[in-house]
């Protein structure tokens, strides 16, 4: 059977690292980038007799997760050790939840596909770091403790694309639940994929393989398809798929065999003695606050008529939906402020979205001068693109460069007069029926006013005069 006989069947397993300011079971640091081992304690270093004290703050985010994709939050949740040996695991077990999750079913909207349904998500603790350098290799512990999230999906994607769909609407939605950083590379957002393929109109599910070590969107597509395509040759060519973990070699863009079903580990999962059961109330649960989704701000966008196209750049910077909220106005004007003038300043590095120089309520003076009229359309943009660059109040930037038009009556009017004066033949012309020496009057008033004369106003000053 060709490849296009088969259904590949995907699964992802994401850790993400909570947003807390301290550990999950101590007090320490959970900042990114300091020194080895600076952010350490007998807690999260594992010493013997030290003891967990549980972060709330922790469980708040894992809740509010669970609010946001519809899960159950469960009012009881036991905490599970997860044992085995790795140097950067100093204790030899995990702090994890087994049997009983902190959240369970749910599912995330993921634009184009509908949602994707969750199996669980469970809260733990995160492991140390292994450095490896050519003088040996170290171990870095200042992770050790992060708190972390498990969201577990149902095997219901069925292509690489599509498991990156996922991940990218999965990412964004804790980045808007402020819970999660959504840093692949930093390893803040960590996914690992099950893939398993079978044939086409059957319902049984193939044997899968867990994918780790993906730590890019470009990676998951390679890693998925390789593996499909992997699983496929396997099965044409007479053989069985195996129940392996593999690693993808992002270097040779293959997967290769980690452990096999028999050495699978076996963690031998007991309840954490050192923890009482999580107990959440409904009234805890209910005060933990939900902010907006994705999806849910795209609908407002669109909804309020801002372009759809515009709507989904937007939408993908959570900052870009702060900025677009705070220029206020109309908002599709704003938005077209958004995805135009300042996506070109940040692309340019003229701006900076994590800090700004503006405050965007000041783009609505800008609208002012240009609905009034003491600005043309280009010079409204010049203005805005120097706000943008220096913050500067918008009137100090039209003063200094110069860009008022001039719409006053009385001044047009003069420079009107004085050009019919010395136009006596154009004049007879005009009125004879040759309409289109407007612009000739026009353009001679604008000479005369370097350029920044209001040339809506300079027509009908035209019109009126010449008995229009
Ligand atoms: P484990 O804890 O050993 O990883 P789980 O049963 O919790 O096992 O499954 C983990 C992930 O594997 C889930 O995301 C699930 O959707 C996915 N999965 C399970 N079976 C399959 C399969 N046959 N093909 C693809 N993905 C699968
Ligand atoms: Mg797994
Ligand atoms: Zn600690």
């Amino acid at each position: 059977m060709p490849v296009a006989d088969f259904e590949p069947v995907i699964g992802l397993e994401v850790h993400a690292q909570l947003l807390t300011r301290s550990k999950i079971f101590c007090g320490c640091s959970t900042s990114f980038g300091a020194p080895p081992n600076t952010q350490v304690c007998p807690v999260c270093l594992g010493l013997p007799g030290a003891l967990p004290s549980l972060n709330r703050a922790a469980v708040e985010m894992a809740i509010k997760a669970g609010k946001a994709f519809g899960c159950r939050i469960a009012e009881r949740s036991i905490w599970a050790r997860k044992n085995y040996f790795y140097p950067d695991l100093p204790k030899g077990y995990q702090i994890s939840q087994y049997e009983l999750p902190i959240c369970s079913g749910g599912a995330v909207p993921v634009p184009g596909l509908g949602t994707i349904g969750l199996t669980r998500i469970h809260l733990e603790e995160d492991a140390g770091k292994n450095i490896h350098a050519e003088s040996g290799s170290q171990v870095d512990l200042n992770r050790s403790g992060v708190p972390l999230i498990e969201i577990v999906g149902e095997p219901q994607l069925r292509s690489a694309e599509e498991a990156s769909e996922y991940l990218k609407a999965l990412r964004l939605s804790l980045i808007y639940l402020g819970i999660n950083d959504g840093n692949l590379e930093e390893g803040s957002f960590r996914c690992d994929a099950n893939v398993s393929v079978r044939p086409r109109g059957t319902q049984k599910l193939g044997t899968r393989v867990e994918l780790k070590n993906i730590n890019s969107f470009r990676f998951v597509r390679q890693a998925i398809e390789y593996e499909i395509e992997r699983q496929v040759k396997e099965i044409e060519s007479g053989g069985k798929v195996l129940q392996q973990t593999r690693l993808f070699d992002n270097e040779k863009g293959v997967t290769r065999s980690m452990r096999s079903k028999e050495e699978a580990n076996d963690y031998r999962y007991f309840p954490e003695p050192d923890l009482p059961p999580l107990l959440v109330s409904p009234e805890w649960a209910a005060k933990v606050q939900v902010p907006k989704l994705p999806h849910e701000v795209l609908d407002e966008l669109t909804r309020s008529g801002v372009a759809q196209a515009d709507a989904r750049t937007i939408v993908a910077d959570p900052r870009l939906v702060e900025v677009h909220r705070r220029v206020g106005g109309d908002p599709r004007r704003a938005a077209l402020f958004v995805v135009g003038e300042l996506a070109r300043a940040v692309n340019e590095k003229e701006a900076d979205l994590a800090a700004l120089k503006f405050e965007p309520a000041q783009v609505a003076e800008v609208w002012k001068l240009q609905d009034a009229g003491t600005l043309s359309s280009t010079a409204a943009k010049e203005v805005l693109a120097e706000l943008i660059r220096s913050g500067k109040p918008p009137a100090r930037i039209v003063q200094e460069k110069g860009l008022a038009q001039v719409s006053d009556a009385g001044a047009l009017e003069a420079v009107v007069d004085a050009v019919l004066a010395r136009s006596v033949s154009e004049a007879e012309k005009y009125k004879a029926g040759k309409k289109n020496l407007l612009g000739f009057f026009v353009g001679q008033a604008m000479k005369e006013l370097k350029g920044k004369g209001n040339p809506g106003a300079l027509n009908e000053l035209f019109k009126r005069k010449l008995g229009d």
